[in-house]
């Protein structure tokens, strides 16, 4: 079938990415090449099964708890460093060829059965580096998973920082993500403002679930952005009071809509808070 006009100039819009978790990025077809090497290698992995399951927006029944059972696929597929850093390449072309000039690729330092922590993050770091010749210009963002313990995110702070000073071209930030059903955000606040001390920016995924407490003590927090924020508008789950201190801090927003239907944080597009962000000049990012 022909592209249309708008699938063209959407495709040749300048676009910046900040919002791209990296093993929620893997295309089925870098997943296939990542299954492949691993064949070659003589690696098993358990993909097989749930591989058709993969692709967001496949199954309506899905829930944003089953998406993050589905990620587990790209994790298996990125266990290895030479693994990560074929994904972490394949993604940023990919990306570069829907015309992203800029991206920020954000991930989970992991220890797997083939590397560590370190090596995990320091593949993405050192993938990134080399292909600073691209025509996509590529950073990277640290996660930190909020269903880790306190001792985990200290560590994975650690790391990130020391990263960081290794690659001050590369590492931009730190996040927190991960199941926002699971954890609380004021048992990262230490890790986060240790991370910020050094130097590094934050954003949070916040109101993604109602909980117009938590929304209050990160806004009070003031990360450089938040991602999602569909629950911080009274008629979206939140408060006047989380409305009004998001709007006076001002935090821009990362917002995908996409996502926030597939994993049914929303029931579709006309439903979306998107309006009420933009009707009250918050600054967004469309992702
Ligand atoms: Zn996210």
């Amino acid at each position: 079938m022909a592209a249309t006009n708008l699938e063209i100039l959407s495709r040749e819009l300048p676009k910046v990415e900040l919002h791209a978790h990296l093993n929620g990025s893997l295309s089925r077809s870098t997943m296939m090449q990542l299954k492949r090497y691993y064949a070659d290698s003589g690696v098993s992995d358990q993909s097989d099964a749930f591989l058709d399951e993969f692709q967001i927006g496949a199954g309506d029944t899905r829930t944003l708890s089953d998406c993050f059972q589905v990620f587990n696929i790209a994790h298996n597929l990125t266990q290895s460093p030479e693994t990560l850093a074929m994904a972490t390449k394949l993604t940023l072309l990919e990306f570069q060829e829907d015309g992203c000039c800029y991206i920020e690729l954000r991930s989970t330092p992991k220890d797997t059965p083939f590397m560590t922590c370190e090596e995990y993050i320091e593949t993405i770091a050192v993938t990134l580096r080399n292909n600073a010749h691209l025509q996509i210009k590529s950073r990277l963002i640290v996660s930190i998973n909020r269903s880790s313990s306190e001792k985990e995110a200290d560590k994975i702070v650690k790391l990130a920082i020391a990263c960081f000073k290794k690659y001050p071209n590369v590492v931009v930030g730190i996040e927190l993500s991960g199941n926002p059903a699971i954890g609380r955000f004021r048992d990262f606040i230490y890790p986060l403002v240790m991370a910020r001390n050094a130097g590094l920016k934050v954003t949070l995924h916040c109101a993604e679930i109602c909980n117009p407490e938590e929304v209050l003590e990160m806004i009070q927090f003031g990360p450089e952005r938040i991602g999602h924020g569909v629950c911080i508008h009274p008629n979206y789950g939140g408060s006047n009071e989380t409305w009004q201190s998001f709007c006076k801090a001002n935090i821009p927003v990362e917002i995908c809509l996409a996502s926030n239907i597939n994993t049914k944080s929303v029931a579709d597009y006309e439903s979306h808070p998107f309006k009420e962000f933009y009707n009250a000049n918050i600054p967004t990012i469309l992702y």
